[in-house]
């Protein structure tokens, strides 16, 4: 085969590979950055569980102030009691004490509720930080096996960017060139392999005369449809010695494989 053909096909090999590598260590940072999400949405709620803990505190201690002040100013009206002249400023002051208590019982109740409030709040503790634990745990973990992966996988880039160079080190310009031109357009299919009449690149039949010099492998021969650069192997002879290289075709379609046993 001519030096240069086998030369872009062993660059679109690698080409190929890096691209390959690449399209994984891109996929390593998505990978740590989901775990981490988990990780800080634990952290949220642990952060949200605390302050609720704190907010229900805070409520606590207001309403307590507020039960105390008012337990004053019930005391106040009780002393006044002795000093009460008539009957009716008596009434009144018994009416004012009545709504005083309803308010305390009242103030009361809502201290207990927010000391249940809190104890629930409370309680969660515990499972959310340990829930924030065992997130921490498994980002760390799986860090650590994404990193190695990722450092494997740059090891496999720098050998595979070091073999290209080697080999663009050896390729004539024009045939690097060319390779170059036909990539920009179709990716990394660049050197494709004329079989049974036909472009494997782009699965159109080639004219006889074409497929001949694909077939010598002797030169950069472009398909005419799809420019890529056509390079031939000869097809895998099996166990039948018998059978000629013309009947391939139609005998490869019928996996019969009555050959063999002849
Ligand atoms: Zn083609």
């Amino acid at each position: 085969m001519y030096d240069q053909l086998e030369k872009l096909i062993r660059l679109q090999e690698l080409d190929r590979e890096t691209a390959r590598i690449g399209q994984k260590i891109a996929e390593i940072e998505p990978q740590i950055e989901e775990t981490r999400l988990h990780l800080a949405a634990a952290e949220r709620a642990l952060e949200e569980g605390k302050a609720k803990v704190e907010s229900t505190r805070k409520d606590r201690r207001t309403a307590e102030k507020d039960l105390e002040t008012q337990i004053d100013k019930r005391r106040k009206f009780q002393e006044q009691q002795s000093k009460v002249k008539t009957n009716k400023e008596y009434q009144a002051l018994m009416g004012e004490l009545e709504t005083l208590k309803v308010a305390e019982t009242a103030a009361e109740d809502r201290i207990l509720a927010l000391m249940e409030g809190q104890a629930e709040a409370e309680r969660l503790l515990p499972g959310l930080t340990a829930e924030v634990a065992r997130e921490r745990a498994e980002f760390q973990q799986k860090e650590k096996v994404l990193r190695a992966a990722e450092a494997q996988l740059r090891g496999e880039m720098a050998a595979a960017e070091s073999a290209r160079g080697a080999v663009v080190a050896t390729l004539e310009q024009v045939s690097l060139q060319t390779y170059q031109r036909i990539q920009r357009l179709r990716g990394n299919l660049v050197v494709v392999e004329a079989r049974e009449e036909f472009c494997l690149g782009c699965r159109t039949k080639l004219p006889p005369q074409q497929f001949m010099e694909a077939m010598s492998n002797s030169t950069l021969k472009a398909c005419p449809h799809c420019h890529r650069i056509l390079y031939y192997l000869k097809p895998e002879i099996g166990a039948s010695p018998a059978a000629p290289a013309e009947a391939a075709p139609s005998a490869a379609a019928g996996s019969a494989d009555a050959g063999p046993a002849a």
